[in-house]
């Protein structure tokens, strides 16, 4: 037996009920009955022109090349886009979305955090105005329908086989990261190929390359064609830390820095502390009205964000300089200390910046981040 939403087959998940066997590991969704023949969601279909679009910035020529093979590929095969952060990955799969519209086939773009679908359904809406393209996600699930959804993962669930074309962004972060039910999910609601966009690709992701189930094309270089930033990472007492990350702050006065910190209660102690020597704003899960603080903060010219990994991924602060306070906590893994470094240096008008690791002991993951993002800088001119 095998759920055909979440695919699980394993017998200890499996209940008999009035109506016969369901799932029980994915009922949060409600119930899946397994002997029923599940029915194909079926959407309207695609308006004519919705296909036709501009982008905000022309594609560098390295980014068109990766655009085009994407286009290409996805016709034969899951594809792969692992690009560095700040690479405007969004960008890479314009083309293929206008391909697919274009033979009106349908396209899903699903991304595991709600705060990133509602900005990406307006950027993607002002690159393809002909085109319905909707958000679904928590507070907006009344309309399901459209030319090109965009969508959390956990909404995928509402479409059993519907769609042609998966474009999976981030599949490494939470809560989809190591998540079974939803991964079945993603693959249950697709009938044709997923394009995974990440600049931290999984084991399984990294795996199914080796196996030649999944063809990857790489973007190492960001738009503005400078190199990524990378981590110097400084070893002290708890108190040297501190003084370190005072040092770093004051050095940084006249801009702005994000303190990336491993828990809340740290996040809250540390930016009461530093709001004595600096305008401090605080950004946890916990934040009330998180989203309008974030645009305050990136309204101003200086101040210190003090922050869990919740605004580790989908924020760009132009000319902002990160500090990791506590790198080696275990709480930050290799994927999430490259986008806490990725922060930094994303805009043309401000690539360049500092991100510092500040550690109480030496860690191995810390050393790894700095190897990876030297080796992400061979590739690049400047
Ligand atoms: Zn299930």
């Amino acid at each position: 037996m095998q759920c055909p939403r979440c695919l699980n087959s394993d017998p200890e998940f499996f209940y008999k009920g009035s109506r016969g066997w369901y799932c029980r590991k994915c009922i949060t969704f409600g119930r899946a009955m397994l002997q029923e023949e599940k029915e194909a969601i079926s959407l309207s279909p695609i308006q004519s022109g919705s296909e036709e679009y501009t982008l905000q910035y022309p594609l560098t020529s390295k980014q068109k090349e990766i655009s085009f093979a994407c286009k290409q590929l996805i016709e034969e095969s899951d594809v792969l886009l692992h690009c560095v952060c700040g690479a405007g990955k969004t960008e890479l799969v314009v083309e293929t979305i206008s391909a697919y519209l274009k033979k009106r086939k349908k396209v899903c773009f699903a991304i595991p955090r709600r705060q990133v679908v509602l900005e990406l359904r307006e950027r993607l809406a002002s690159y393809f105005p002909n085109a319905k393209v909707i958000a679904v996600c928590g507070g907006y699930t009344e309309i399901l329908d459209g030319d090109l959804i965009i969508c959390t993962t956990h909404q995928l669930y509402r479409y059993y086989q519907t769609f042609d074309l998966l474009i999976l962004d981030e599949p490494d972060a939470y809560p989809f990261r190591g998540n079974p039910v939803l991964h079945g999910i993603s693959e249950t609601c697709c009938k044709g190929h997923t394009i995974y966009l990440t600049a931290t690709p999984d084991k399984t992701l990294l795996a199914r390359i080796k196996k030649n189930t999944l063809q990857c094309l790489t973007l190492n270089v960001r738009p503005h064609g400078r190199a990524l930033p990378v981590p110097k990472i400084c070893i002290k007492t708890h108190l040297g830390m501190f003084y370190t990350l005072l040092r770093f702050l004051k050095n940084h006065q006249k801009e702005k820095t994000i303190v990336f910190v491993p828990t809340i209660q740290m996040a809250n102690t540390l930016g009461k502390i530093l709001g004595i020597f600096f305008a401090s704003f605080i950004c946890t899960s916990k934040t009330v009205n998180r989203d309008e603080m974030i645009e305050r903060y990136r309204r101003r010219k200086n101040g210190v964000m003090v922050a869990t990994t919740v605004l580790e991924r989908g924020v760009t602060i132009p000319g902002v300089h990160v500090c990791v306070y506590y790198a080696e906590h275990p709480v930050f893994d290799l994927s999430s200390l490259i986008q806490m470094a990725g922060r930094v240096g994303r805009s043309y008008e401000s690539p360049y910046g500092e991100v510092l690791f500040l550690q109480n002991e030496k860690h191995q993951q810390t050393d790894e981040c700095v190897r990876m993002l030297r080796e992400a800088n061979l590739e690049c001119d400047v």
